[in-house]
């Protein structure tokens, strides 16, 4: 095996030994592999309309790759899809699916059905180590990376499974990261992913209707910029770094500054096209009115607006969700001031499926490890009830 292939096999968890897991590569990876074996380049545009556009992934429905090429993907290659454990269907018409990995652990993704659209929210890893106060997911730790293959897999599968839409496309026409996990912090899987989905020999979907969100990453957002430059959203949930130290802990290593300063710089890149920036709403954490002005006088005159997220609890969490008057008179207060600021509506709740109740089944790594638990006592500051 080649040490291109080998170091890209390392990552294919789900490939078997000897072979090369093909899904999630993008297309000069694509190239790569077919190079090594004295194949023309657009053999990977063939190969890459199969997979996302066909839904192929046996090399002998590939009738136009030769027989002697067929066989040879045979020996060489397989096409690995991560695999569904559960599937759970909300009377809303949102899905939830729980996908294996290895080990007994599982990963989930939701696809959110609306007229104009179908948006999949994905997950990038198994659990998450940044350990956000308010996350399910990061209340569970971390126990690895997801491979490009796991990553694009979700997608694949979720457009199997699901009907077309009336036009006649794919059923996913956006694609999310917001499932579990912090996809900056998988950024050499995540890139892949990122070009296939925007790829017109791939998904073929508008970077506007793919979206990355991040806690705050600060150096993976300005190579990000430089790499693909799709949506962004970044999970601010409080306008001042002691309360963000205290709820989202990456703040402590790149203060809400640094991180502001590569929004600017990554929409500056891109055109000014506004940036998303997530807001949690906890109940006497983060949701006065001051907090509204101190929001504000971040973000105003920027190319910004916030997206509004009602809590939505756990078990377990200190948390709860702050009332339908206080998201309200918060919305209200920035749009007055002329922020743009909507309430994301809660999908999905009855089968656990709306943000950051995303579990899955994650044994965390770091904390088995210590053999102590990682998230330790927090002392969040709640000034009413
Ligand atoms: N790690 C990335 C993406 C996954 S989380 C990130 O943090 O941005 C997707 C969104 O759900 C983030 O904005 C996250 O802060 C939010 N979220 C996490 N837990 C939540 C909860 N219990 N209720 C509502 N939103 C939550
Ligand atoms: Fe990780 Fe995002 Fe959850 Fe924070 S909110 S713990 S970064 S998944």
């Amino acid at each position: 095996m080649t040490a291109f292939a080998l170091a890209h096999a390392k990552d294919a968890m789900t490939a078997t030994a000897d072979k090369i897991n093909l899904l999630g590569m993008s297309q000069d990876m694509l190239e790569q592999f077919f190079a090594e074996r004295d194949e023309k380049p657009f053999r990977a545009r063939q190969l890459m309309q199969w997979i996302y556009q066909r839904g192929v992934i046996d090399f002998e429905e590939m009738t136009d790759l030769s027989k002697k090429l067929r066989e040879r993907l045979q020996q060489d290659a397989e096409i690995v899809l991560p695999q569904v454990q559960s599937r759970f269907d909300s009377a809303d018409g949102t899905v939830k699916w729980l996908f294996a990995t290895d080990c007994g652990q599982a990963v989930e993704t939701v696809f959110i059905p609306e007229p104009a659209r179908g948006t999949l929210c994905i997950s990038s890893q198994v659990g998450c180590a940044l350990d956000c106060a308010f996350c399910a997911t990061g209340a569970q730790g971390f126990n690895r990376n997801l491979t490009s293959a796991e990553i694009i897999g979700q997608v694949w599968q979720a457009n199997s499974e699901l009907p077309r839409r009336e036009n006649g496309e794919l059923a996913v026409t956006n694609v999310v990261f917001m499932g579990m996990g912090e996809p900056l912090a998988n950024y050499r899987n995540v890139i892949p992913v990122l070009k296939l989905l925007v790829s017109d020999l791939a998904c073929g979907l508008s970077r506007r209707r793919v979206t990355v969100s991040t806690s705050g990453i600060v150096p993976h957002i300005d190579k990000l910029g430089d790499e693909c430059n799709v949506s962004l959203a970044v999970s601010l949930h409080a306008p001042n770094d002691a309360l963000r130290n205290e709820i989202v802990p990456i703040n402590k290593l790149h203060p809400i500054a640094d991180l502001l300063g590569a929004c600017w710089t990554y929409a500056a890149k891109h055109a000014n096209r506004f940036i998303t920036f997530e807001y949690v709403m906890l109940r006497g954490v983060n949701d006065s009115i001051a907090h509204a002005d101190e929001l504000y006088r971040l973000l105003n005159r920027k190319p910004a607006k916030v997206n509004l997220i009602p809590f939505n609890p756990f078990p377990g969490t200190v948390f709860k969700r702050s009332s339908a008057e206080t998201i309200r008179h918060f919305q209200n207060r920035l749009r007055e001031k002329g922020l743009v600021a909507t309430t994301r509506k809660t999908r999905g709740d009855d089968i656990d499926a709306a943000c950051g109740q995303l579990a899955g089944e994650v044994s965390n790594r770091v904390r088995n490890r210590l053999g102590e638990k990682r998230v330790g006592d927090r002392n969040i500051k709640v000034v009413s009830a």
